[in-house]
């Protein structure tokens, strides 16, 4: 007789949501959690809650937000983010790779699965911070991220576990699941370390929830390549790619991008894995309002290539493959304004100075006359014939230069400069579990595997390449619930 319906193998957000889902189906649910209480909700809980959802006007967000004050909807232009713009992103940002039918799922459940998980009391906001720029004495939101939860990750991360209470949804904390009670007919439980206590659980289905493989030095090596050993870890020191090796070990089918993955330009002195005092400051994405320098003095890469959403997650990779694995990101005082909340962290790398000669001066491990003659370099190729304007991309390119600048290009000329030290920064890791369109896991020969499913990072097939900003806690979200529910059903019909 199996000791509860279903077992949630992890107790970030797609575990959280899972949780919930199972449990609104009237089941008994226990959520197995690694870390310690005060480490829980994995990299849900280091994120600034930023989610991608598509809306097709203010009313739409209205429903997601209804605390939004009269003031807000008259200083603000939400615009839309219509379904066809999220297709259109999730097409372009992984090549046209990613499954047609995941994807269908993730973005038509994108609105629905935010109303359903405000009835769980997750409450959401505008970004003001990040995601709009005051222009003419109004705010505009641009690159199809507008929405954000309540108290960031930490808040999105308390209200799913209050909910969790609420709801009668047993956390077991310090207790790693470490495989799959399986046979024949299907997954009968999980096997777990519990504070040093090897245990065995019953369960009638089991949901997989427990991350990518991204803090996990020898897999990333392994599957990422050479020098991804040497990455930072963003987020969670706990996602180590336990729940892809349980569920492949029985004979599940691997699917996605494996040699793929998250990763951003992230503080050069950051410790290896993520610090929850600090969160996601380490990471610095303003990028796009200067350029970056390598440690020949070179630049490397085209830094207005798009808004910052559509690459971010993409250049991580780019500054590992430097010499030494760094870049010094370089601004003046014409965008010091635009510079995003991170860059004004207290443990933050950083170089400032007058002149551009004294600047090359305090760039640590750069050639200084090579960096000199890289910014005169690229000073003289902006086009300032074309207005600058941070909430679109603007075109105000930097032609004619081994490495071109898109959009966003002003002179580096007016003093004090700063320079931010930067390296790689792993987030997630983008190869996984094949599951069905009910969030089943599927075996090596196509067939789903009787009572094991699977949600957020560690289900392959969805993100190729590269990553639209804020569809991590999407897909979780949506997948969590969709895993939990069958799950749920599962368990109801089956007797293990
Ligand atoms: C710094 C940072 C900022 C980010 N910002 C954003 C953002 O603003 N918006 C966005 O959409 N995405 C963001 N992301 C990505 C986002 O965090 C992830 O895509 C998403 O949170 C993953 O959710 P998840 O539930 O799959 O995994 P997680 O939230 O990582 O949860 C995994 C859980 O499994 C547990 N676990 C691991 N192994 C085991 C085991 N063997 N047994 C039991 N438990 C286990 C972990 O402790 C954890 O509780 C960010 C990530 C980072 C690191």
């Amino acid at each position: 007789m199996a000791e509860y319906d279903v077992i949630v193998v992890g107790a970030g957000n797609a575990a959280m949501c899972a949780a919930l889902a199972a449990r609104e189906e009237g089941r008994r649910v226990l959520a197995l959690e690694r870390a310690p209480l005060e480490e829980r909700g994995g990299n849900s809980t280091f994120t600034a809650g930023a989610i991608r959802v598509a809306y097709n006007g203010v009313e739409d967000l209205l429903e997601l937000m209804p605390d939004l004050s009269e003031e807000e909807r008259r200083n603000t232009d939400f615009g839309t983010y219509s379904e066809d713009q999220f297709f259109d992103d999730m097409a372009r940002i992984t090549q046209h790779r990613a499954n047609p039918d995941l994807v269908e799922l993730l973005i038509r459940r994108s609105h629905p699965t935010l109303k359903w998980l405000r009835t769980k009391g997750v409450r959401f906001v505008p970004i003001y911070g990040r995601q709009a720029f005051k222009v003419d004495g109004k705010f505009k939101f641009w690159g199809g991220l507008t929405v954000e939860a309540w108290g960031g990750g930490p808040g999105l991360v308390d209200a799913l576990h209050k909910a969790a209470q609420a709801n009668g949804i047993e956390v077991r904390y310090e207790s790693r699941a470490l495989g799959l009670l399986a046979d024949d007919s299907g997954v009968r439980g999980v096997r777990i370390k519990s504070k040093g206590v090897s245990q065995e659980l019953g369960a009638k289905a089991v949901v997989l929830a427990c991350g990518g493989f991204e803090a996990n030095a020898h897999w990333r090596t392994r599957y990422l390549g050479p020098n991804w050993d040497l990455a930072k870890v963003r987020g969670t020191r706990f996602n180590t790619g336990d729940g892809i090796r349980m569920a492949l070990e029985i004979g599940a089918q691997s699917c996605g991008n494996w040699s793929g993955c998250h990763a951003v330009g992230w503080d050069r002195n950051a410790p290896e894995f993520g610090d929850l005092a600090v969160g996601d400051g380490f990471q610095k994405h303003s990028y796009p309002f200067g350029i970056m320098v390598n440690a020949r003095g070179l630049r490397f890469v085209d830094e207005g290539a798009d808004f910052r959403n559509y690459t971010y997650a993409k250049y991580g990779r780019v500054i590992l493959e430097q010499p030494g694995q760094f870049a010094w990101q370089i601004f003046d005082q014409k965008v010091v304004h635009l510079l995003r909340d991170e860059y004004r962290i207290r443990r933050v790398t950083k170089a400032q100075a007058d002149t551009l000669e004294e600047l090359a001066g305090k760039l640590d491990d750069v050639d200084a006359e090579r960096f000199l003659a890289t910014v005169s370099e690229y000073n003289a190729a902006v086009d300032e014939r074309v207005p600058f304007n941070p909430n679109v991309k603007d075109g105000r390119a930097a032609k004619g230069l081994a490495v071109p600048k898109s959009n966003w290009a002003n002179t580096i000329d007016r003093p004090p400069f700063l320079a931010f030290a930067v390296t790689c920064g792993i987030t997630f890791t983008f190869g996984g579990l094949r599951i069905t369109n009910g969030g089943q896991v599927v075996d090596t020969e196509g067939r789903p595997i009787p009572g094991l499913y699977a949600a957020g990072e560690l289900v392959g097939d969805i993100f190729y390449f590269n990553y639209p900003g804020g569809t991590g806690l999407m897909s979780g979200a949506v997948f969590g619930k969709i895993a939990g529910t069958s799950a749920a059903a599962a368990a109801s019909g089956r007797n293990v």
